[in-house]
C-alpha cells in the first residue's frame, strides 16, 4: 500500500516513536513474511535490540537496530501501526486469532510503544539481516535503487539521460526502481495523467517536450501527494488516496474534461487514464467499443 508520499509521512513518525526504544517482546504470527538472513531465530535475534535509526530507502523502511537491520518492504498491502504499550491482559486478548484488534502479522512490543505490521495479501517482506553489506545486498532491490526522485540529483538532464536507451513502455519505465526510486502503481497513473501521456506510450515515442513535461509531472504529483497525505493527518496505517484524480476511478468523469476514466492492462497491472487527456499513441491495443 504505502507509496513514496505515504512513506514520507510514515517514516518520521516511526522514527520519533521508536528510536531509543528497546524491543521487549516479539510476536510473529505470519512467519511467511520473514526473510531471516541472520542464522538465529527471528524472535531471539530481535529481542532486546534498540532502535538506533529508521530511514526510508526507496520503498523500504530500514529499521536500524543495534547490531542488525530489519528492512521492511510493504508491497501492496503491508501497513504499520503504532500504539501505546498496553497491559499484559490486553495484549493477551489481542493475540487471540479472532477479535484481534490489530490483526498484526508481526508485533514488536517496545518500552512504551507497540509496533505492529499487518499485511492482508501477505506479499510484503520483513528482512532480518546482520550489519553486513554482503548480507544487506541480498535483500532484493534494497541496494540497487535508482536515483531518488526527491533528491537534488534528480534533475531534468539526469532524467533525459535515463530515457536515452529506454525501449519500454513509459509506465513500465517509471516503475523501474533501479532507474527511479520509487514510483508505485497509484502515482504512476497520476503522473501520466498530469503529463497527458497514454500509459502504453513507448519511451522512444517521447519528444523533448514530452520528456520535460513528464519530468515536471513526477515532481509536481509526488509533492502534491506528500502534501495531501500530510494534510489528511491520519494514522500511519491509513491509506490516503482521496486526492487521486484517475487511480481506481474507473468510469468516473475526468476532472479536466469529464470523459469517463478508462482502465488498461499494462504488463499485467491495471492502469487508469483519461482517453481524451491521454490520447492513444499506438494503434491496436485497446478496443474502445468494448466495455472495459
Ligand atoms: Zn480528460
Amino acid at each position: 500500500m504505502p507509496e513514496l508520499p505515504d512513506l514520507e509521512y510514515i517514516q518520521p513518525r516511526l522514527k520519533a516513536a521508536l528510536v531509543g526504544q528497546t524491543i521487549r517482546s516479539v510476536i510473529i504470527k505470519e512467519p511467511i513474511l520473514i526473510r531471516n538472513l541472520t542464522g538465529e531465530t527471528s524472535e531471539s535475534v530481535l529481542l532486546n535490540r534498540t532502535f538506533q535509526n529508521i530511514e526510508r530507502v526507496g520503498p523500504f523502511i530500514d529499521f536500524q537496530l543495534d547490531g542488525m537491520r530489519c528492512v521492511v518492504h510493504c508491497m501492496l498491502a503491508g501497513r504499520f501501526e503504532l500504539s501505546p504499550i498496553e497491559s499484559e491482559l490486553q495484549l493477551k486478548s489481542q493475540s487471540k486469532p479472532n477479535g484481534n484488534k490489530y490483526r498484526a502479522a508481526v508485533q514488536f512490543q517496545c518500552d512504551s510503544n507497540v509496533l505492529s505490521y499487518s499485511d492482508s495479501k501477505k506479499m510484503g517482506k520483513i528482512y532480518l539481516a546482520p550489519e553486513d553489506e554482503s548480507r544487506l545486498a541480498q535483500i532484493p532491490g534494497f541496494r540497487n535503487q535508482g536515483i531518488g526522485i526527491l533528491s537534488d540529483a534528480f534533475d531534468l538532464q539526469t532524467f533525459i539521460s535515463l530515457l536515452k536507451k529506454e525501449r519500454r513502455q513509459v509506465r513500465v519505465f517509471l516503475m523501474d526502481q533501479t532507474k527511479l526510486s520509487a514510483i508505485g502503481n497509484a502515482y504512476a497513473d497520476e503522473i501520466l495523467f498530469d503529463a497527458g501521456l497514454h500509459p502504453k506510450t513507448m519511451c522512444t515515442q517521447l519528444n523533448d517536450s514530452d520528456k520535460e513535461r513528464l519530468y515536471h509531472s513526477i515532481g509536481a504529483v509526488i509533492e502534491r501527494g506528500i502534501r495531501a497525505v500530510a494534510d489528511a493527518g491520519r494514522d500511519i496505517s491509513a491509506k490516503v488516496r482521496d486526492h487521486m484524480l484517475v487511480r481506481n476511478r474507473l468510469h468516473a468523469p475526468c476532472p479536466r474534461c469529464q470523459t469517463p476514466i478508462r482502465r488498461a492492462n499494462v504488463r499485467g497491472v491495471d492502469a487508469f487514464f483519461c482517453p481524451t487527456c491521454q490520447p492513444e499513441t499506438r494503434k491496436g491495443f485497446i478496443d474502445w467499443n468494448k466495455k472495459l
